[in-house]
């Protein structure tokens, strides 16, 4: 049965950075991201892409594959939401953040049709969402202690390492906190030695947990890495959909899942049953987006082990409302859907 048409529509964001952002790879004060709204039948449901340059993404490339799915959309029953979603896995390949934004969007329609939150529809207890850690980005030690008081309210902190100034940054965190600390190199380090040594001494100062300490391309030094220390390894830029992952379990304690690299929920949740089938440990990370994106992940997110969302609270112009920090965890809310309102 056809209802109304649907309406597939989509508008770039230029996001604004409370700090320049800075990581392994790079810096930036402007994030440019495009939100999809998909309306049918008087339900709207909103997506988001960050478009991420690591993976040859762009606002263009991400607008180029939304607007070939918008025919896919139009000749489509919503309902049949698994086998639209296989169509849009089956769009331009590299192009993950333009499907995460379709996913989102659809999955959102779905919730708000039926009237549930996106978690009650997949079944999760919103008791179980993980705290998030707070990401601190690479700075000159002053600013970083500056950033570290900013993030006083929440009790776990994500440190982006991977430049000449490890030891500096550690030190100057530890100077004004001790709270626990997940640290992220960004594939920083170039050989297994090196990395070795710092782990080693990120251990002795409270680190609790690794990122992607070598490039992608070095798995054999990576299952070296593991086999000499006791922190868990969580692959980051190694994954990016599930396909990744078998190949992944001996070198890797655990994943970071991100929606915009999987290509949205339901990909998403294929890399958490796959990771979980094989003994691995979950993160949900986040690239910098809205509280769209963010909100879904959050939905999501009493699958996993560790959070690492906060991508919403680094920029000072958030065009939505959507969930909420309490205590450093995400609420959850009642409403139906992901949970999301456009500001006005
Ligand atoms: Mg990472």
């Amino acid at each position: 049965m056809m209802g109304e048409s649907t309406l597939l529509s989509y508008e770039i964001k230029k996001l604004e950075l409370k700090h320049t952002w800075t990581i392994a790879r790079g810096s930036s004060d402007l994030k440019q991201n495009v939100i999809v709204r998909l309306e049918k039948d008087g339900v709207i449901g909103y997506g988001e892409a960050a478009p991420n340059v690591r993976y040859g993404e762009s606002p263009e490339s991400t607008i180029a594959v939304i607007e070939e799915a918008i025919p896919l959309f139009e000749r489509e029953d919503l309902w049949n939401f698994v086998e639209l979603g296989f169509a849009i896995r089956e769009l331009d390949p590299a192009q993950t953040a333009a499907k995460a934004a379709l996913d989102i969007a659809l999955m959102d329609w779905i919730a708000k049709s039926l009237g549930v939150p996106l978690y009650r529809y997949f079944g999760l207890n919103k008791i179980d969402v993980p705290i998030t850690s707070f990401t601190i980005g690479i700075d000159e030690p002053k600013v970083i202690s500056k950033k570290v008081q900013e993030a006083g309210r929440y009790p776990l902190l994500k440190v982006k390492l991977g430049m000449e100034n490890d030891e500096e940054i550690i030190s100057a965190i530890r100077a004004v906190t001790d709270k626990p600390l997940m640290v992220d190199a960004n594939e920083g380090w170039k050989n297994k030695e090196e990395a070795l040594e710092k782990i080693e001494w990120l251990a002795s100062q409270g680190v609790e947990v690794i990122e992607q300490p070598l490039p992608a391309s070095m798995l054999e030094e990576t299952r070296w890495l593991r086999e000499r220390t006791d922190i868990p390894i969580l692959a980051d830029e190694s994954v990016k959909t599930a396909a990744d992952i078998p190949s992944l379990a001996t070198a890797f304690d655990g994943i970071n899942i991100k929606l915009m690299k999987a290509g949205g929920l339901q990909e998403a949740l294929r890399m958490v049953w796959l990771a979980k089938t094989l003994g691995m440990k979950v993160m949900f990370g986040c690239m910098i987006e809205t509280s769209v994106a963010i909100s879904a992940a959050a939905s999501i997110s009493p699958l996993a082990d560790y959070a690492d969302l906060d991508g919403n609270l680094l920029i000072t112009n958030d065009p939505f409302t959507g969930v909420t920090v309490h205590e450093g965890k995400w609420m959850l809310n009642d409403s139906p859907g992901i949970g999301v309102v456009p500001r006005l």
